[in-house]
């Protein structure tokens, strides 16, 4: 490749922001921020500054492999298509299950949702944008009849009041927070920051309301009658422009009738909500935005509609500076969304009507097309349980880590018949869940190079409906392919016609062309304007808001005039249910735990946990407690703990701070048993889902906390992570040029130095022939 500047995206993030990269042609590369693109005008936060430093190939699969042996790509290929026909033939096509991710690029999201939905005949394709922002999509459709995010970036710039609900933006959505807070500080703009906890949003607040778990909607129930009963209802945009008004407003009077009812739910002072009422009524241009807070929850699809309810009664939708807002957790889980890549979506934004279904039967040919929607990724862990999936394709995603209960997802991993993982890296949680067959389990395991974030060529939309080129700018590591061609490759070994792509661009051109199918505005998604784009022009493709139809006007924002998608056209006010906690806590259970990210990791850290930079912010798994918690069970700020449930336990480094509320938990999801010796959250969360959205509730979980004894401490500087025993407490972070692991145990630590010595001892005897295989060890005990 040469090492001209190439013009791409961050891959972290919702924001999408654009990234200059110049090669170094050694692998290696120097990133800043593309001043051009209009996501981010150069500016790249903590994470996207450090992408440089994840390049490295040392951790990367490099070849395919068919049960841990290496393997040709036409073999690998030959035992996916060959164990996906014979479970076909047996057991039907809803033996199969797909999992994607908001991290695949758009072409290689569109062929495995097109195989599986078409020509398969199944739809058990879902993503792990499941986990992150499906009651979004969800509440969208309750309320404007399709997933449609109405705003755009520039409402940032433009807006006087920013309400985050649920979101710490400014670590999860840095460079929009930052567009915020310029507003902030050069035209007087608000920030009002509703979240169970303190953070670093928190800091650059007017107001914080730290509400108790689970009552968004009481809040925003509140607020809705607050606007009806102060006249601040815009009265001509609800009736010429909205639904269900009337119904809405007497079940929010049902759930919050005044500001006392709605501070004693919501555990708020009223003077502190009846301030935020009065802010958000005085002012115009109000965005609310919102992101896991809200959506990862047992009730989250409500919490989304209680807030748009607000937006529709006040008719602060859809213009500048105002507008409900869901911030996307992941890259490019708008372009997931759009492709369909929800088992209960179809393809470009389309559903499973019969007019859906026959418009997407003739653009495809497909011989199969599902009827109807398949299992979301919670069913399809309890179908592989129960034995009804046989075969499980995931790509580029850890559900071994990051599933609730997910200690169930490695089980029911071992059953299948056919397990296929497209994975950038070489060792995962998932990748090892099959390690070493027991007595009685059978079954092929394939794993396949996919080609990393330097490496691939599509698309990705970001939170405000913008796509964006990914363009590489470095050959492949090894074997590494893209996953459509991977895809593609099994579907005409299927027998299938429609998979004979050259490249990404024809991809999206087919993406492009079925989703200005004979849609004549009825359909929100339309980028028909690409339908017939060349290898040239994608190639240089700028970045664009949809919808960008083939022929007429193109639109930054939807609904300030109504034209809503819904049958009548009109926008939906939604009845929510009363709040409540989907499991409440208990003697046994007394602390509810919240879950969530921290600014410079990301996922389960399979490429910021490279970077010596981020690993500095926080390099241990921490759970943060309130002070009285902590003198209640016994825990002391930097000691160790255990957090416990029916579902699992992991441990953690203490952190006391009064940012927590009494009672409360927060622990980071990042940490997984390729960096720490027990610290996979998912275990411990509950597999309890939102009714509409099916996802899963990771925000309010019953556990107990105990003080886990330390008698041994100590850290090690290696090269790479060595294998450590999981009877101690242990957590690898990048430092310069490796990686450090700080050590605790309540013994005298005889197993980790057993293990770090047998570790370097191979390694000596390896690396230098068994000429230098003396060891020094230099001990220091203190004997109190
Ligand atoms: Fe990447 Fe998001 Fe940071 Fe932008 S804000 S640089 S997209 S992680």
């Amino acid at each position: 490749m040469g090492l001209e500047a190439v013009r791409t995206t961050c891959p972290y993030c919702g924001v999408g922001c654009g990234v200059l990269v110049t090669p170094d042609g050694k692998g290696g590369a120097t990133v800043a921020g593309d001043p051009e693109h209009p996501s981010n005008f150069g500016r790249l936060c903590s994470k996207g500054s450090a992408l440089g430093e994840t390049l490295d190939p040392a951790t990367r699969l490099l070849h395919p492999k068919v049960d841990g042996v290496r393997a040709t790509w036409d073999e690998a290929l030959d035992a996916v298509a060959s164990g996906l026909k014979r479970i076909i033939d047996r057991h039907g096509p809803q033996a199969v299950g797909f999992y994607l991710s908001g991290q695949l690029l758009t072409e290689d999201y569109y062929v495995p949702n097109k195989l599986m939905k078409g020509f398969i005949g199944s739809a058990n394709v879902d993503t792990n944008s499941r986990l992150c922002m499906s009651s979004s999509v969800a509440g969208h459709k309750r309320a404007f009849g399709t997933d449609t995010v109405p705003g755009c970036y520039e409402d940032l710039d433009e807006g006087d009041l920013f309400v985050l609900v649920g979101s710490n933006a400014a670590w999860c959505h840095p460079i929009l927070f930052q567009r915020m807070v310029k507003a902030q500080e050069t035209r007087g703009a608000q920030i009002v920051n509703i979240d169970v906890r303190r953070t670093a949003t928190t800091e650059n607040a007017q107001q914080q309301l730290t509400i108790a778990a689970g009552q968004d909607s009481t809040l925003f129930c509140g607020l809705l009658v607050y606007l009806v009963d102060n006249g601040h209802v815009d009265e001509s945009y609800v009736a010429a422009h909205t639904e269900n008004f009337a119904e809405a407003v007497a079940n929010a009077r049902a759930i919050a009738p005044n500001i006392a009812a709605t501070a004693l739910r919501t555990r708020l002072p009223a003077d502190e909500i009846t301030r935020f009422f009065r802010r958000f009524a005085a002012t115009e241009r109000v965005v609310t935005l919102y992101s896991q807070g809200v959506n990862q929850s047992s009730q989250g699809t409500d919490k989304v509609n209680a807030i748009i309810n607000c937006h529709l009664a006040a008719g602060r939708i859809g213009r500048a500076g105002m507008g409900p807002f869901s911030l996307t957790g992941q890259p490019n889980a708008m372009g997931g969304r759009e492709v369909g890549g929800l088992s209960n979506q179809l393809a470009a934004h389309m559903g499973f009507t019969e007019g859906d279904l026959d418009r997407v039967e003739r653009f495809w040919a497909a011989p199969n097309l599902v009827r109807k929607p398949g299992l979301m990724i919670n069913d399809m862990v309890r179908a592989i349980e129960a034995g009804s999936i046989k075969a499980l394709w995931v790509m580029g995603t850890n559900p071994a880590v990051s599933l609730p209960q997910a200690g169930d997802m490695r089980a029911a991993m071992r059953k299948l018949e056919l397990f296929v993982c497209s994975e950038v890296v070489a060792s995962n949680d998932t990748l090892r869940a099959r390690d070493g067959k027991r007595d009685g389990e059978s079954g092929t395991s394939v794993h396949l190079p996919s080609q990393g974030w330097s490496e691939k060529d599509g698309t990705v939309t970001n939170s405000e409906r913008r796509i964006t080129r990914q363009r590489r700018f470095s050959d492949a590591v090894g074997e590494a392919k893209p996953d459509w061609w991977a895809t593609s490759q099994v579907a005409r070994r299927l027998g299938f016609a429609g998979f004979d792509y050259a490249d990404a661009s024809e991809v999206f051109a087919e993406h492009a062309g079925l989703s200005a199918f004979e849609n004549e505005g009825g359909r929100d998604f339309d980028i028909g304007r690409f339908a017939a784009i060349g290898q040239e022009d994608y190639e240089g493709l700028k970045p664009f808001q949809w919808p960008a139809p083939a022929a007429g006007e193109t639109k930054r924002r939807f609904f300030s005039d109504g034209g809503f998608f819904t049958p009548t056209g009109k926008g939906r006010f939604v009845a929510v249910a009363p709040p409540r906690l989907a499991e409440p806590v208990s003697a046994a259970f007394p602390l509810l735990l919240n879950t969530g990210r921290i600014r410079d990791q990301w996922h389960t850290m399979t490429r910021t946990g490279l970077s010596p930079r981020l690993g500095a912010h926080i390099p241990e798994p921490f759970v943060s407690v309130h002070p009285a918690d902590a003198a209640r069970f016994g825990l002391h700020d930097g000691g160790l703990a255990r957090l416990s449930n029916h579902h699992g336990s992991a441990t953690y480094r203490v952190m006391v701070t009064p940012n927590q509320e009494r009672g409360d938990l927060f622990a980071p999801i990042h940490w997984n048993d390729e960096t720490a010796s027990d610290a996979r959250i998912g275990s411990l969360v509950h597999a309890i889902v939102d009714p509409y959205s099916g996802q899963p509730d990771s925000k309010a979980t019953p556990v107990t906390i105990a003080p886990v004894a330390m008698r041994f401490a100590g850290f090690v500087l290696s090269r790479r992570r060595i294998p450590l025993p999981r009877s101690s407490f242990w957590a690898w972070s990048a430092v310069p040029d490796g990686f450090a692991a700080t050590l605790a145990s309540d013994d005298d630590g005889a197993d980790v130095l057993a293990a770090l010595r047998a570790d370097i001892e191979a390694g000596v005897d390896e690396d230098q022939g068994g000429e230098a295989g003396r060891i020094e060890a230099i001990r220091y005990a203190d004997t109190r």
